[in-house]
Parts: C-alpha cells; structure tokens; sequence
C-alpha cells in the first residue's frame, strides 16, 4: 500500500524521491546495457561493480536504495521487495558474467533469468515513480499541506487499516480559522493568504510525526490522528488550538492573534467516511456557536449507543441535533 507513504511524505520529499528514482534507475540501464554489449561483444567483463559480491550495495542505485531503508518515513514494502530484486539482479547477472568469462559460452537461460528479473525491477520501481510523480500534486500550493483529494486516499486508508486489525483506531478533527472573512476585508487576500500558510505551518508542526493535517477547503483543515483515543484526540486538539492562539502572525511588526475553532471525533470503522466528517462538522459549528476559538469532541461511542435506543431510523434533521447533543467541550 504505497498510499501509506502520503501520511509521512511532503511535497518536496516527493519531489527529491522522483529525482532520485530518476537517476538511479538510469544508472541501472546503463549498467545493464555494458552487460548486454559485452555478451554482444563477447568480451567478458572483470570490474568490481558487475561481478564484486557486494555490488549492489555500491551501485548508484543501491547508495540511493540503502538510504531510503534506513529512513523510517520511507518505512513501506514496496521498498524491501525492490532491494531483493535488486539483489536478485545483480547475483544473477554475476552468474552469468562468471561463467562467461570461464567458458567463452554465454548460458541463454541465464541470460533470460537476468532479464525476466531486470524487467520485474524496473515495473516495480517505476510503480514507485508513478505515485511519487502523482503525489507531488496532491498538496496544496499556498499552505504545501495535502489537498482535500489526498487527505481522502488517506482516510479510505485508516478506515481500510482498522478494518483488518481490531486494535487500530484513528480520529479525526476539522480546524476552521475563525472571522477569517473580517480578516481578509481588512488586510486584503495577499495577507490572508500568509495567515493560511503560518496557521498551516503551527498546525503542522504541533502533531505528532505520523498525524496528518490537510488543508480541506478555504480555511478550514482536517487532521488525522491515528491510534488516537477520543480523549487523547481531544487534549491534542487544545494543544494546537493554544499553540495558534499564542503564535500570532507578524504584519509589519505588530503582532495578529490567529484563532480557530475545532471539532474532534473518530473514524468509524464500519460506517462512511462522510458520516465521520460530518460529526467532526457539527462539533466544530457547535465551536463556533460557543464563542469560537474552541475545541468541541463528539464521541461516536456514546452516539452510537444512544442511536440503537432509537426504534426509527432518525431523519437527517434529528441526526443532527443527536450529535450536537453529544458536543463536549474539550479541556486539557
Ligand atoms: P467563522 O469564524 O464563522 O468561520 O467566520 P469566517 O469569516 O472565517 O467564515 P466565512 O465562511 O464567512 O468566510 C471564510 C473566508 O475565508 C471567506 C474567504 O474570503 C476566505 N478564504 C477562503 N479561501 C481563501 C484563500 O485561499 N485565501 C484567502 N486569503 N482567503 C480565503
Ligand atoms: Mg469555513
Ligand atoms: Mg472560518
């Protein structure tokens, strides 16, 4: 699931793992291709790099490979399964190189083991390179952070995640800056379009590493928290509500209190991801009619408990004052 990679991966990451895969896997062609001249040519080869036990640790490709394993925000499959066939290829080619060189006779099976595994080498990582070139449009221009369409992927992702293990959760919480509208009239959009960046760069330096934070729309946000309690999901929400309150924005010298209001609950496992979003919705507009600059939860728990009481399925009207029913003021 290289989905996963878009809940640790930004924008620029993206960016330098295309380059990289790029140029790496030209490298790797190139390489191939001397193997394929010398076979041709019938000239076998004695360098290091085509016939050295270790060779593929020092290839172009393998320097990029081994740094990409060792780095616990590439942590996925895709990569360990491209480092075997990549080894796969070099022993491979080793082999028939080997053997070569010792009988002046080039083994056809061999060499069309070599191929078989240099082409399921490169469809793999040219998958990696199609999602990477992909994702690198998936974030939104002003504030860098995912844009709505990918913060989906991510949720099908969660909710496909807590459906096979029992013991995964995840919450989720929409953030929406309060008077923004008032703040646009009176410092212009150019100056609004700042404020969104600084409370971009607060939100997203306030969670934790593997949360996620996505601009949703004009100025609101949606995080998501996983193998987070309701109650953890909430105090971590009054953290970054607090952090935006006392991070004010610089205009000129004179500092701007930023706020926003927020509505915390769970992604539930069985249900739709809209129903999830909207109670995250009706949290935050029950924020907004408490003053603002608050952090409101609905625990799906509780809600779900007093929905079976029900003896009618309840109307959309109903649903939603059940819910703000179940709004609670989060509090450190
Ligand atoms: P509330 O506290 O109720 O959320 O009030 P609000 O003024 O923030 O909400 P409202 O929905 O009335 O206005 C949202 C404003 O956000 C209006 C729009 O001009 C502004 N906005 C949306 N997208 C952008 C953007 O990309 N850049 C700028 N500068 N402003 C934006
Ligand atoms: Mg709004
Ligand atoms: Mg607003």
């Amino acid at each position: 699931m290289l989905e996963s990679l878009l809940e640790r991966i930004n924008q620029q990451e993206f960016a330098l793992l295309s380059e990289d895969i790029k140029s790496s896997l030209a490298d790797h062609h190139r390489w191939m291709q001397r193997i394929n001249l010398a076979i041709a040519s019938r000239e076998p080869i004695q360098e290091h790099s085509f016939i050295g036990e270790d060779a593929h640790l020092h290839c172009h490709f393998g320097v990029w490979l081994r740094s990409i394993l060792e780095d616990e925000g590439f942590k996925n499959d895709v990569f360990s399964d491209i480092d075997e066939l990549h080894q796969q290829l070099h022993e491979q080619a080793r082999d028939l190189l080997t053997s070569f060189s010792q009988t002046q006779q080039f083994d056809a099976e061999q060499y069309s083991q070599v191929l078989d595994t240099q082409r399921l080498f490169f469809n793999t990582v040219l998958q990696v390179l199609e999602f990477s070139v992909i994702s690198t449009n998936q974030f939104d221009p002003t504030t860098k952070l995912m844009n709505r369409r990918s913060v989906h992927t991510i949720l099908a992702n969660e909710k496909h995640r807590m459906q096979i293990s029992e013991g995964a959760s995840c919450c989720i919480a929409i953030g929406d800056i309060d008077k923004f509208k008032d703040f646009n009239d009176q410092y212009g959009h150019d100056l609004g379009d700042q404020v969104l960046e600084h409370v971009a760069s607060t939100f997203n330096d306030t969670i934790r590493r593997h949360d996620s934070v996505a601009r949703f729309g004009g100025e609101e946000f949606l995080f998501v928290l996983p193998d987070m309690t309701i109650q953890e999901a909430s105090k971590a929400l009054e953290r970054v509500r607090k952090k935006l309150a006392s991070s004010p924005f610089d205009h000129q010298g004179s500092p701007l209190t930023i706020t926003a209001s927020f509505g915390v609950t769970q992604l539930c496992r069985y249900c739709d991801i809209n129903g999830s979003i909207k109670r995250a919705d009706v949290a935050l507009y029950n924020a907004k009619n408490r003053g603002r600059n608050k952090t409101v939860c609905v625990d799906a728990k509780r809600l779900i408990e007093d929905l079976k009481l029900c003896t009618v399925d309840p109307s959309p009207e109903e649903l939603e004052a059940l819910i703000e029913n179940h709004c609670v003021i989060a509090e450190l």
